[in-house]
C-alpha cells in the first residue's frame, strides 16, 4: 500500500542519512590522522600568459592520498576541514609547504614567477593568518609577492571589517588578491570596489560552453570588459580546448589555466615542465 510504501522510503531515506552521517564521522576522523601520516601533498597547476604562451605562476592545490581510500578531492574533504577546524593546521602545513618549495625552486625562477594559494575563509577570518603567512614567506627567505591568495566571494560576506584589515595588510606586504570561481555564488561588484583585489579568476562554468554558448561569450566578454576598466588582472579556468584557448585570446583574456596546457603536478614534475616550457 501507498502507506507502506511511505514507511519503506522513511526507512530507506533514514538508512541512507545515517550511513552518511557515519562516512562523515569516519573521514573526518581520518582527516585528522592525515597530516601526521604524511597523506597531504601540494600539488602545482601552471598559470598561463595567453599573450606569449609563457608560464607565469603556478596554483597549488591540496591533494590527500588516503591509504584505504585512494585520492580523496578537495571539494569532498575542505568542508570537513573547514567544519571541524582541522583547516587551521592543515592551512598552515599548506603554507608551510608551498614556502619551502618556492625555496627550492627559487635558482630556476623569473622575477613574474609566483604561487596562488587557496584560502578558506576560516582561515583568512583567523587573526594570526597575516602573521603565519609573513613569518613562512620570511623564514624560507622568499620575496613576498612570490606569493599571491586566492579568496572566494563567501570570504568577503563573512566578517567584511576583520577580512579587510587582513586583506589590506597583505596587499600592502606585496602578496596580490585574486578572488577565485568569480560571477559564481555570492558576487557582488561592489567587492571589486571594497577590497584591494587585484584580479578575477573566470570560474571554469563559464568556460566550458564557450564554444556553443553565445552567453557564455558574452559573460566573459563583459567580465573581462569590466576587469579592463578597473585594471584587474584576469584568469580564465578551466580551458581544456584549443578552441577555447583561441577565443579567450580574441576576447583579450589575458590568462588562463587549465587540462589543455596542464593538470596539477606534483612539485618536482611542474618545475621540469616549466623549465622546459616552449614560452616566447
Ligand atoms: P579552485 O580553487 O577553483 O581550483 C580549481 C580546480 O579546478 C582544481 O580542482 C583544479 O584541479 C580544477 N581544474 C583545473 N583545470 C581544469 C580543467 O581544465 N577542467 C576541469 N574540469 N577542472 C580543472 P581541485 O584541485 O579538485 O580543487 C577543488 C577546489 O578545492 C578548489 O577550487 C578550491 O576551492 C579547493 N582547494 C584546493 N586546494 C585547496 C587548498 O590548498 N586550500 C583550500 N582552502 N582550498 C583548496
Ligand atoms: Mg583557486
Ligand atoms: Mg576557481
Ligand atoms: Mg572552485
Amino acid at each position: 500500500s501507498a502507506k507502506n510504501a511511505g514507511k519503506n522510503d522513511f526507512h530507506f531515506f533514514s538508512h541512507e542519512m545515517d550511513q552518511q552521517a557515519h562516512d562523515r564521522v569516519a573521514l573526518e576522523n581520518e582527516l585528522r590522522m592525515a597530516l601526521s601520516h604524511n597523506e597531504l601533498g601540494v600539488w602545482y597547476q601552471p598559470l598561463v600568459n595567453l599573450k606569449d604562451n609563457n608560464i607565469c605562476g603556478v596554483e597549488a592545490l591540496v591533494r590527500w592520498k588516503n591509504p584505504v581510500r585512494g585520492f580523496v578531492g578537495p571539494d569532498i574533504f575542505i568542508p570537513i576541514a573547514e567544519e571541524s577546524g582541522l583547516i587551521l593546521p592543515i592551512g598552515d602545513w599548506i603554507i608551510e609547504t608551498i614556502c619551502h618549495q618556492l625555496s627550492e625552486w627559487e635558482p630556476h625562477l623569473k622575477d613574474d614567477f609566483h604561487v596562488a594559494i587557496n584560502l578558506s575563509p576560516i582561515q583568512i577570518r583567523h587573526s594570526a593568518l597575516e602573521k603565519t603567512l609573513l613569518k613562512a614567506i620570511s623564514s624560507h627567505r622568499i620575496k613576498n609577492d612570490r606569493i599571491h591568495i586566492e579568496i572566494t566571494e563567501t570570504a568577503l560576506v563573512e566578517n567584511e571589517a576583520a577580512t579587510l584589515r587582513t586583506l589590506s595588510q597583505l596587499n600592502q606586504a606585496g602578496i596580490k588578491i585574486w578572488l577565485d570561481d568569480f560571477g559564481t555564488g555570492f558576487s557582488s561588484l561592489s567587492h571589486l570596489k571594497q577590497f584591494p583585489v587585484s584580479g578575477v579568476k573566470i570560474d571554469r562554468s563559464f568556460v566550458a560552453d564557450l564554444e556553443q554558448d553565445v552567453d557564455d561569450r558574452a559573460l566573459i566578454s563583459a567580465m573581462i570588459v569590466l576587469a579592463n576598466a578597473m585594471t584587474l588582472d584576469v584568469i580564465a579556468e578551466g580551458i581544456e580546448t584549443e578552441a577555447q584557448c583561441l577565443l579567450l585570446n580574441e576576447l583579450q583574456c589575458p590568462k588562463g589555466q587549465g587540462y589543455f596546457y596542464s593538470r596539477p603536478l606534483p612539485g618536482d614534475q611542474l618545475l621540469d615542465l616549466y623549465r622546459w616550457w616552449p614560452g616566447k
